[in-house]
């Protein structure tokens, strides 16, 4: 039986982690975020795809949160010194990435260059990009329409959120290998990590036909909600929320999620404050600290989706 999880970056990972470390390598089809890749000094950058990526290898910083660990920063420190643009932080080892993806992109497709990169990582997984059609992520803030990485890195989230678009989500086609997944008949779960909803989910499921086969297909589909006691575990997704005047509360997420999930795994802190007809909820200790919290996640979630498979499906 195969699963199908959708990431962003960091948050995203983690689960993705657990994902892998428990399932069959076959067995598992990961569609990332590809909303926040951009064009810098002339390298292809895919933020989202090289954090589950570093995470699968066993590569990622687990202090900084992000980026690749053992990392080193001559290239920054030379750059800085040349009066390059330096508010993007590119650590030595994970430049090298940047750099082989680009020459890469010139003869093959984003889907091809991903596999590629993550097969010579050693990954066994489907590590697949939403699209192989670019779409942007643009901010609409009360600074103005800001691109991705200019909100996210260079003015830190701190311009107020109004919403946001993807750009060329409207002629992009989803992912061979996304279409092949929910085309196979063992597919039994699609799976929410617990990437930030607005800013990693939602571009997934702006590139037409993805959300509408998580619907057709009789299977369960089920988030992990980023939020723990009111609070997001990293990033701005409680911020997003606050100026978008909704509560931190797995309310909101199954309201973001409403017409897709059948269920909601929450953190036992939290009154789930849900509708009556709302998903099925299973609370727990959903923090994941380290690979076993990953790991006991993963089996959790699939668990609670094997107990909503509709008898006989
Ligand atoms: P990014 O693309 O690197 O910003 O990361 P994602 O969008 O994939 O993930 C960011 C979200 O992950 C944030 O909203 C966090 O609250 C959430 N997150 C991070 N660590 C954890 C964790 O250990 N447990 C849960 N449930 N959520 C987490
Ligand atoms: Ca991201």
């Amino acid at each position: 039986m195969s699963v199908l999880a959708l990431a962003g970056g960091v948050g995203g990972a983690k689960l993705a982690n657990g994902l892998a470390a428990i399932l069959p390598p076959g067995d598992l089809t990961i569609a990332v975020n590809t909303g926040d890749d951009f064009t810098h000094l002339g390298l292809t950058i895919c933020p989202d795809i090289d954090s589950v990526t570093y995470a699968l290898a066993g590569r990622n910083d687990v202090q900084r949160g992000w980026g690749v660990a053992d990392e080193s920063w001559s290239f920054m420190d030379a750059l800085r010194t040349l009066g390059g643009e330096d508010w993007f932080n590119l650590g030595d080892r994970d430049l090298a990435t940047h750099v082989l993806r680009t020459n890469l992109l010139r003869t093959a497709s984003l889907s091809a260059v991903t596999a590629d990169l993550a097969a010579r990582l050693g990954i066994q997984q489907a590590i697949v990009p939403m699209s192989d059609d670019p779409v942007r992520s643009i901010i609409v803030t009360d600074r103005g329409d800001l691109a991705f990485q200019d909100y996210f890195v260079r003015y830190q989230c701190s311009p107020r959120f109004h919403a946001i678009r993807f750009e060329g989500a409207e002629q992009a086609r989803p992912a061979a290998a996304i279409l092949a997944a929910f085309d196979d008949p063992s597919l039994e779960a699609v799976i929410l990590c617990p990437s930030n909803p607005i800013l990693s989910i939602a571009p997934i499921l702006s590139v037409p036909g993805i959300r509408e086969r998580i619907v057709a297909r009789s299977i369960p589909c089920i988030a992990l909600s980023p939020f723990i006691a009111g609070q997001a575990i990293k990033g701005p997704a409680a911020k997003i929320m606050a100026e978008l005047g909704l509560p931190i509360t797995p309310a909101t997420i199954a309201q973001q999620y409403e017409g897709l999930i059948d269920g909601l795994v929450i953190d036992s802190a939290d009154g789930d404050g849900l509708r009556d007809h709302g998903p099925a909820i299973l609370a727990t200790d959903i923090l994941m600290r380290d690979p076993a919290d990953q790991q006991r996640l993963a089996q959790q979630l699939l668990s609670f989706a094997r107990r909503l498979r509709p008898t006989g499906s």
